[in-house]
């Protein structure tokens, strides 16, 4: 069985497209792709790259499995499971494409290049510099959105990235062992074991559920003193959480987070944080608003998606986006308006649609097909000048006729590529995990909707992630991860 494993991983090794030299071709256009999320890979995954000289710039050169970061946090899913190096994608391509880690700091839309930074610690001679492009795909994403709340930045955990994920699992054991020393006070105990989560979307949601199963399964059975005072808080300014989901969904996580002892405040508006505690207005039953403080050992916050620097640079050149507030405006074949060769995918486009990894990854496919479309339709008219020229050069009927079906068949063919319609998007479904193995699903189904939750939806929940995981590699990790923590527990060290 060993053998066999080896064979099938040294085929797939082999089957990798090896390292050439790249060599960009003056014939063809540059195309610059910022970013390595949903948007931007996927988009290079479908795309026929011997069309165009593709670049590729993006700070981090990996990809994300962000669907289950909220479990990194805990250690159930260790990070590098749920990581795919962004070279190991690009190496399967037919044509060579260029990598550079790199910040993009500057779109200069009028010259046509990006200024890029390289932020890595080391440093060589040059680390900034620019790129040209001939067309451009924004896919940077967004930022964490802090509404300018005064101590967001300095006090709270985000989660985003892989760090974010390291520093909640860190920060949240800090709090258990400082809780625990010697001659520590009984408001500084409950304190430091109080987590608090800022934002009832499904990150929060998420987190909180994870969070609590971390304490059930394994925290309070490796360190009993903590039993009577860790608790998980949810704070939500809304009057619920979880508003993409159906109202019966609704009501099942709040009852599953009843049980749990997971604690929800909804309307509750976080105003200001400190180190130790938040201060929130709650909206009373009665209508009335009163202040109230909130101490913390560990805060999360997640009130969802802010518009990057980047992007709001382009934004400020582009008297198109006067109006745009919340990111890039795109018109319906995802150009971004004003523009006629920038294209922008997932977060910081402003689409019709909720701003998520499905969202994000059949945009990225759709200027795929786009642009080996465009591709397709740039050589056929080529060929069709060419057989012009032949025509009226032909001598005899006969070779006339012959040039002038080739003429027809191309342009029939040239009629179907440019059939290509608008983006759509196609709505799966929306998916949640809840904590105590159980999870919510909206899920579209032929012209209809199901809304399920519970243990069969949780086991639902692990099969589709584990099918969407990006690569074999990746699913076979997290199954890994999976198994490991049912046998043996999470790892509690820092
Ligand atoms: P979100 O925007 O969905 O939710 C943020 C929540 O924070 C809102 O409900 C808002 O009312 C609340 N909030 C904002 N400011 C607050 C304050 N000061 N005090 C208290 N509450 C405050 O954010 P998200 O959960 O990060 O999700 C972002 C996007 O990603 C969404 O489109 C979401 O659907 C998607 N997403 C989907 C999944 C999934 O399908 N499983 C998982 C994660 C994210």
């Amino acid at each position: 069985a060993l053998g066999l494993t080896g064979v099938m991983a040294y085929s797939i090794y082999d089957l990798r497209h090896p390292e050439e030299q790249y060599e960009p071709d003056p014939s063809k256009k540059t195309l610059v792709v910022l970013g390595t999320g949903w948007g931007s890979v996927s988009l290079l995954k479908k795309l026929d790259t011997e069309n165009y000289n593709v670049v590729v710039v993006s700070p981090r050169n990996y990809f994300l499995f962000t669907p289950l970061l909220p479990s990194c946090t805990t250690g159930l899913i260790e990070h590098r499971s749920i990581m795919e190096p962004i070279r190991n994608v690009l190496r399967q391509k037919k044509a060579t494409v260029k990598f550079y880690e790199a910040e993009a700091t500057k779109i200069d839309y009028e010259k046509r290049v990006v200024l890029i930074s390289d932020d890595s610690e080391i440093k060589g001679d040059i680390s900034h510099t620019e790129v040209p492009f001939d067309m451009l795909v924004i896919g940077v994403g967004a930022e964490n959105a802090t509404f300018g709340i005064q101590g967001v930045r300095e006090h709270s955990c985000f989660l985003k990235e892989v760090t974010d994920a390291q520093n909640i699992r860190k920060r949240i054991m800090d709090c258990v062992e400082t809780a625990m020393f010697k001659d520590q006070t009984p408001d500084e105990v409950k304190r430091l074991l109080h987590m608090v989560v800022v934002g009832g979307g499904p990150t929060g949601v998420e987190f909180a559920g994870e969070l609590q199963d971390f304490f059930n399964d394994d925290l309070k059975k490796w360190i009993p003193e903590i039993q009577d005072n860790f608790h998980v808080t949810l704070v939500e300014a809304l009057p619920n959480v979880l508003p993409m989901f159906s109202k019966q969904l609704i009501d099942y996580t709040e009852s599953t987070f009843k049980e749990e002892e997971i604690t929800i405040r909804t309307k509750t508006m976080v105003k200001k944080v400190t180190d130790k505690y938040i201060e929130a207005e709650v909206t009373n039953p009665d209508g009335s608003k009163s202040l109230e403080t909130i101490p913390y050992g560990l805060l999360v916050w997640a009130t969802g998606n802010a518009v990057r620097p980047v992007v709001r640079d382009l934004m400020s050149q582009l008297p198109a986006q006067a109006n745009s507030r919340r990111g890039l405006a795109v018109n319906e074949y995802l150009v971004v308006n004003g523009t006629e060769n920038i294209w922008a995918v997932g977060d910081c486009a402003i689409t019709n649609y909720a701003p998520t990894a499905q969202v994000a990854g059949q945009e990225g496919a759709f200027l795929a097909r786009l642009f080996n479309t465009m591709a397709k339709t740039d050589a056929i008219e080529k060929e069709l000048q060419t057989l012009s020229n032949e025509q009226s050069l032909a001598k005899t009927d006969e070779d006339r006729n012959r040039v002038f079906d080739e003429i027809r068949e191309r342009q029939k063919q040239l009629r179907r590529t440019k059939q290509i319609g608008p983006f759509q998007y196609s709505h799966q479904g929306s998916l949640a995990y809840i904590g105590k193995e159980r999870a919510v699903a909206d899920i579209s189904w032929l012209s209809g909707n199901i809304a399920s939750g519970g243990t069969l939806t949780y086991l639902f929940w692990r099969s589709a992630y584990l099918s969407m995981c990006f690569s074999s590699r990746n699913r076979v990790l997290v199954a890994v991860d999976w198994i490991k923590a049912r046998l043996f527990g999470r790892d509690v060290s820092r």
